[in-house]
């Protein structure tokens, strides 16, 4: 058998570091037994998903290393490798399904489905569908599809019973049937949900072990239940432990940069990066902290991955990159490296019009523009200070547009400005002095560039992480008021699309 192993990551955002971490470990593994490392893109939100995202998903994974035999940009015998090119798969599966049995046309309502949960929920249930379908006669549930009435299709569920999960790196999960859910299938447009397309496609890609991250566990007793009921052989499942904020709770970008364009752009080496995912799970025999990707495969065993919740602590992957830098690189590559980051035509062709009306002299440019190049402006609470804020007020602006700019969708000038201007509106400020503060965690200085565009360059991770240093200068919020200014805000935000905008 020919290990075939994939990263299979949906293309909604920024590269994710967990990514790159659940790619090196298929990798390790497909490599490690002479198979193969498949890259396939899932796509099935289309709503969500961009070729923007996708490139840079793909950029990022060249970046730190990495390279697929078979993909949507490198091709393959198994493909089109992006889902949303496989739709007819999907449809066809769907059908052989409903002929089996084994999955069933639901036609109800949003309406009927919602009042379903309320109840569910008011009786402490678990919120699942209530197979009110299922009593549909075969003939009954084709004819009105057959006229076109709207529906989706569902996998069937056994009635009771438990299913064993047998995961690699765990003792076999229970997972009783009463906790699974009648999953939909495929939506009422037609294409499928996850569940199906990622069955369908690891049993098409000849996919022989799936590691992914441990959230999925929950889902695999609807993978399992799909396999049989296709038939197929499932695939062997090892589902890695979740990457941890040092807090322990997941990581998230709320509490630290997630995006590998942060790691980028902050000046961190690939190889540093690579290595210190490497060593989330998983250590190297002699425990030796720093070390390549050869390496990491000429000792790989997926068997020592250690379950306890891996820390992601940038101080640690510092720390390691600060490592590279001072016995890695030679003088000629040390050069070589910082013009690959930022001191190229690329990374200083947009900064052009920003910088050119202000300045006079190229020395200059170090004060108008040396914080692009910076991590974290040294500024200080006397910096943020404003003369009509209160300084808890200079801390709510920071802590509101923190949380707009984390829930926008696309990050470019206009979509800033325009959620720069509706948070001014809701915290009731005027723009100039809502932007006040902002100027100064962003470029550490009172004014600088043009904030809007200043801030789509630095990009989402980076602004977001100097807002959040800047409430850190300011002495940290605590629980407590973030708990109220979460509530005001979220409230704000129903008023808000309540009227309309
Ligand atoms: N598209 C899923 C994700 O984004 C893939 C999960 C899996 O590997 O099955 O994580």
């Amino acid at each position: 058998m020919t290990v075939r192993t994939r990263i299979a990551p949906s293309p909604t955002g920024d590269p994710h570091v967990g990514t790159a971490y659940v790619a090196l470990f298929n990798y390790c593994f497909a490599k490690t037994h002479g198979g193969q490392f498949i890259l396939r893109i899932e796509d099935t939100d289309q709503a969500r998903s961009t070729r923007e995202s996708e490139g840079a998903i793909l950029a990022a994974l060249r970046w730190v290393g990495l390279e697929w035999d078979e993909g949507p940009d490198v091709g393959g015998p198994h493909g089109p490798y992006r889902q949303s090119e496989r739709s007819a798969l999907y449809r066809e599966h769907a059908d052989i399904l409903l002929g089996k049995g084994h999955a069933f046309r639901c036609f109800c309502t949003a309406e009927r489905l919602t009042e379903v949960r309320k109840a569910q929920m008011a009786a402490k249930q678990t919120p699942r569908y209530d197979g009110h379908c299922l009593s549909l006669s075969a003939d009954e549930s084709a004819r009105r599809a057959a006229a076109g009435e709207t529906h989706v299709v569902r996998m069937k569920v056994p009635d009771g019973g438990t299913c064993v999960v047998h995961d690699r790196l765990r003792d076999p999960i229970h997972i009783d049937y009463s906790q699974v859910d009648m999953q939909v299938l495929l939506k009422s447009d037609g294409l499928p949900t996850y569940h199906l397309a990622n069955v369908v496609d690891d049993h098409h890609m000849g996919i022989t072990h799936v590691m992914r991250g441990e959230e999925w566990i929950s889902s695999a007793p609807k993978h399992l239940l799909l396999y049989g009921y296709f038939g197929w052989q499932a695939p062997e499942l090892c589902h890695l432990p979740l990457l941890r904020n040092p807090d322990k709770s997941k990581l998230s970008k709320r509490k630290n940069p997630t995006s590998i364009l942060y790691y980028q752009r902050m000046g961190f080496l690939p190889e540093a990066l690579l290595n210190y995912l490497g060593r989330m799970a998983w250590s190297m025999p002699d425990e030796s902290e720093k070390f390549g990707l050869d390496q990491m495969m000429a000792h790989f065993d997926v068997d020592r991955i250690s379950l306890g919740g891996p820390v992601f602590d940038v101080d640690k992957l510092t720390w390691l990159n600060g490592r590279y830098i001072r016995e890695d690189l030679d003088d000629a590559q040390f050069i070589e490296r910082i013009v690959r980051w930022q001191l190229n035509r690329e990374a200083l062709a947009p900064l052009v019009p920003l910088v050119r009306p202000r300045i006079s002299t190229w020395s200059d440019l170090v004060d108008v523009a040396g914080f692009f190049l910076q991590g974290m402006p040294p500024i200080t609470a006397d910096d943020l200070a404003h003369k009509k804020l209160e300084p808890q007020e200079v801390q709510r602006v920071l802590q509101w547009t923190q949380w707009q700019l984390e829930a926008l969708p696309a990050w470019d000038a206009a979509a800033i400005e325009a959620t720069l201007r509706a948070t001014a509106g809701v915290l009731e400020l005027k723009l100039r002095d809502s932007l006040a503060p902002l100027f100064v965690a962003i470029s550490g200085k009172k004014s600088s560039t043009p904030l809007f565009d200043t801030i789509g360059l630095l990009g989402r991770d980076l602004s977001l992480a100097r807002l959040r240093h800047g409430l850190e200068v300011l002495g940290g919020v605590s629980k407590k008021q973030q708990g109220r200014w979460q509530k005001a805000y979220r409230a704000a935000l129903a008023a808000q699309a309540e009227a309309g905008g």
